[in-house]
């Protein structure tokens, strides 16, 4: 009898457990990241050889991103930015460039992912290396027809809710990431403290703050907001002495000059700054605690975003220090994963950025040139002492320097230097059933239904 009751009882919990298990989303965005980054980062760190964590991820696909034109959304626009690319994760549907989950042209509020989970009882994280209002984040916490909606005030408002006020109603568990200037409190009345306390949140600022407790352990309603830089993060790494790819120097017999190859360095900007692993796994913590209260799950979206934004400055050695920091964040995700049934992870990119990897003029007869050579160059010495060439020549736009001069309404970050590129961005996953629809060539708006149905199915 005792014996029958006790195998009933332990079936009872076996049932239970099966059917409680929460179900988990991570979601990695390597904002910017193609394969010409990913290249790039690999070339460096490993010669071409292993070493990144996304190479052995054996689940492999690849998206086709486009975007749609705000004059007539009936037409395509083949290379999209952080809001089109974020809002068709986020919604699996395509917009224009620059509206966060609103329709093109018409400026409907599409449902996010995060809302849907939200409002379904599921936990949602975000974490990002840019500042929290950035596109890719917005993307899932706000809907704003121009990105730049960023706090009260702000011109490409024009009537509506600013992102920071929206982030505010939506009740998600964690926002990690900068932007310290945009919080309430930091350009108005009060103090940042109040301004995220009046609001629900427990506001920490320092890898010392982030390295503590896990609050929700003791307290499962606990809402974390983590505020680490002013403006975006300083990048981990830098190229030699700080300096971007330049212009070709050429010298009296119209022969080209390059400057002897260089390691990349690190970053003292970003001395002292919390780590995107480092972020991601606080929050994968806080989210983890809160799933043993609430059997549901959690969405959690993470971001590295100046892969992109190195890209944008002709910055190589930005791009691979972004990229192997994501890269570890990932591996860190699939650990994760590994040890929690009924989560997955899915890491792609939103867009192409303008990196290239070109060849490296050995002969003489190469480096006779006529005048004027375009792009940008930068030779990189690899860990393994080979040379690469990496080179930017999407375009010469002056990057804006003094926002307070800014003609262009639409930006207030200056405009954009080198530009996005309209490649196919990777997918991969791990956790997926064999027969999900994400290997082979895809439509990046797939990638929401599958989300959408780990979660909600
Ligand atoms: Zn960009």
């Amino acid at each position: 009898m005792r014996l029958l009751l006790l195998s009933t009882l332990s079936y009872m919990a076996m049932v239970i457990t099966a059917h409680s298990a929460p179900k988990n989303v991570i979601l990695l965005i390597g904002d910017g990241m193609g394969e010409a980054e990913i290249s790039l980062a690999r070339n460096y760190e490993f010669d071409g050889g292993d070493g990144l964590f996304i190479d052995t991820m054996d689940f492999r696909g690849s998206a086709v991103v486009n975007a749609l034109l705000d004059s007539d959304p009936s037409k395509l626009a083949f290379v999209g930015d952080s809001a089109s690319g974020g809002t068709v994760l986020a919604t699996g549907q395509r917009t224009a460039v620059r509206r966060v989950s609103t329709t093109a042209k018409f400026g409907v509020p599409i449902v996010t992912i995060a809302e849907q989970a939200k409002e379904k009882g599921f936990s949602v994280g975000i974490v990002t290396t840019a500042e929290i209002t950035d596109a890719t984040p917005a993307s899932f916490g706000a809907h704003s027809n121009n990105r730049y909606c960023l706090k009260a005030g702000d011109r490409a408002c024009n009537g509506d809710t600013p992102i920071f006020e929206q982030y505010f109603d939506t009740d998600y568990d964690v926002f990690l990431g900068g932007g310290q200037r945009h919080l309430p409190g930091k350009y108005g009345d009060g103090t940042i403290e109040q301004a995220v306390k009046d609001n629900g949140y427990t506001l920490i600022q320092t890898t010392n703050d982030l390295s503590q407790g896990i609050l929700s352990i003791s307290d499962k309603d606990a809402k974390l907001w983590g505020a680490f830089s002013e403006e975006h993060f300083p990048r981990e790494w830098q190229g030699y002495q700080g300096k971007y790819a330049e212009k070709m120097a050429i010298d009296d017999n119209n022969m080209a000059i390059f400057p002897p190859a260089r390691n990349c360095e690190a970053n003292p900007k970003y001395a002292g700054k919390p780590s995107l692993q480092a972020m991601a796994e606080r929050a994968l913590n806080e989210l983890d605690a809160k799933n043993d209260a609430n059997d549901k799950g959690f969405f959690l979206m993470i971001e590295g975003a100046s892969i992109d934004k190195s890209s944008h400055d002709a910055d190589p050695c930005g791009v691979i220090g972004e990229l192997l920091s994501f890269d570890r964040t990932v591996e860190m995700a699939v650990e994760y994963a590994k040890n929690n049934e009924n989560t997955i992870v899915i890491v792609t990119a939103d867009h192409g950025g303008a990196t290239q990897n070109i060849h490296h003029p050995y002969y003489e007869r190469y480096k006779r040139i006529s005048q004027n050579v375009p792009g940008l160059f930068k030779m990189l010495l690899t860990k393994g002492g080979n040379e690469m060439l990496a080179y930017y020549g999407g375009n010469n736009i002056t990057k804006q320097t003094n926002p307070g001069d800014l003609t262009d309404q639409i930006s207030p970050g200056g405009l954009e230097d080198q530009p996005h590129t309209g490649i196919n961005v990777p997918v991969y996953a791990y956790g997926l059933d064999d027969d999900n629809k994400l290997s082979g060539t895809i439509k990046q708006t797939e990638i929401y239904g599958v989300m959408a149905k780990h979660l909600f199915d």
